[in-house]
């Protein structure tokens, strides 16, 4: 799905009153009673939904579009106690993602490429990271707070990123005078080209320490631990990507900070099955409850207690539907629902007396 935004039609700085008046527009034009596109219907309503709330904005410029689902570390995030595995990893080539920001992501693994200048901006700009995090189903229930320890590539506390010693100066780089350009002439048989490339000794800066840093040598930069807030929100599923904005490597002195992209995989649960966002249980129940009917406690995927009548004359596989006792839509609206398959239990082993019962109920013609 695109942007917020774009898919409004605003732009980023757009005021509460222009995105009203785009949403009243979009929706009276797609609204599905009136014949319109459904999805995208849809996809308007949740885009305002986020785009009008004040402080839903304000994360969602900050995060981008998947932390829509709960308040930073408010109370409805999870407490814990879930096994929770992050690896570090770089993103390479030919990545895939669940959603996000295609455009973006692409924009940052293959700016380089083909038939386009190089930009300083590029030379200087920190490593994207890619986090593995791997959650067990009930985690998907609330809204996840999570902080890991990450090696990565911080901005040098001694230099502030400068890349200078503290107290000298940052002088005009001697090999491309300050332009932070380098010329290079080719010969070839249709005549001799000229051709740029950034400056290898100033990265493109055109200025160069006097004196390097003695901690980042100049860089600016250094390796080191950086703890990691990770907010995942209810409802996420296997191959979701977040992405934290700001968060990877730091750049080359100054240069932009890398982005943290957190995958999501979902193990499956032994006893729960996840559809979309509902949820599949079998239960047993005895002969005589399903012919009979009974209620039958069952225990959800969070824990709660749940009461379930079996109607009387209940057939083996037959599903009854618990409303909204699913796993939280990820939009942060509503939730899907629990299906509970009964399977009639044939007993494998009778007591005398229950054989005694059972054959006088054969006897009844059951
Ligand atoms: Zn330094
Ligand atoms: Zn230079």
């Amino acid at each position: 799905m695109a942007d917020y935004y774009q898919i409004l039609g605003v732009a980023k700085n757009a005021t509460e009153q222009d995105i009203k008046k785009a949403y009243r527009k979009l929706a009276h034009k797609y609204h599905p009673d009136k014949g319109g596109d459904e999805k995208k219907f849809k996809e308007i309503n949740e885009a305002y939904q986020i785009l009008s709330d004040k402080s839903k904005r304000e994360q969602y410029d900050k995060f981008g579009r998947v932390f829509e689902g709960g308040a930073q570390g408010g109370p409805g995030f999870g407490a814990g106690g879930f096994d929770f595995e992050a690896m570090r990893d770089k993103f390479g080539q030919g990545a895939e993602f669940g959603f996000g920001d295609m455009g973006d992501i692409f924009g940052e693994f293959f700016g380089h490429g083909f038939g386009r200048a190089e930009r300083k901006t590029d030379i200087k700009r920190g490593d994207n990271i890619q986090i593995d995090i791997e959650l067990p189903l009930e985690a998907v229930l609330k809204n996840q707070a999570r902080e890991i320890k990450l090696y990565k590539m911080n901005t040098c506390s001694r230099c502030k990123g400068t890349g200078a010693e503290p107290g000298t100066a940052v002088k005009e780089c001697f090999s491309c005078r300050g332009t932070g350009q380098v010329q290079q002439i080719k010969r070839t048989f249709l005549g001799s080209i000229t051709h740029y490339t950034i400056c290898p000794e100033c990265k493109g800066e055109g200025t160069k320490p006097e004196k390097p840093c003695n901690v980042c040598k100049g860089e600016g930069r250094v390796q080191g631990e950086e703890k990691i807030k990770i907010f995942i929100p209810a409802g996420v599923d296997s191959n979701q990507v977040i992405k934290i904005e700001g968060k990877g490597d730091a750049g080359i002195r100054g240069g932009e900070s890398g982005n943290i992209y957190v995958r999501i995989f979902v193990k499956k649960h032994p006893v729960f099955k996840r559809t979309g966002d509902d949820l599949h249980i079998s239960v047993p129940v005895s002969f005589s409850r399903a012919a009979l009917g009974s209620e039958i406690e069952i225990s959800n995927l969070d824990g709660t207690k749940i009461l379930l009548k079996v109607p009387s004359a209940t057939q083996s596989g037959k599903i009854l539907r618990i409303s909204r006792k699913g796993i939280p839509h990820f939009s942060g609206f509503g939730r899907g629902h629990l299906y509970v398959k009964l399977d009639v239990d044939i007993p494998k082993h009778l007591s005398r007396k229950q054989k005694d019962l059972l054959k006088q109920l054969s006897e009844e013609g059951l």
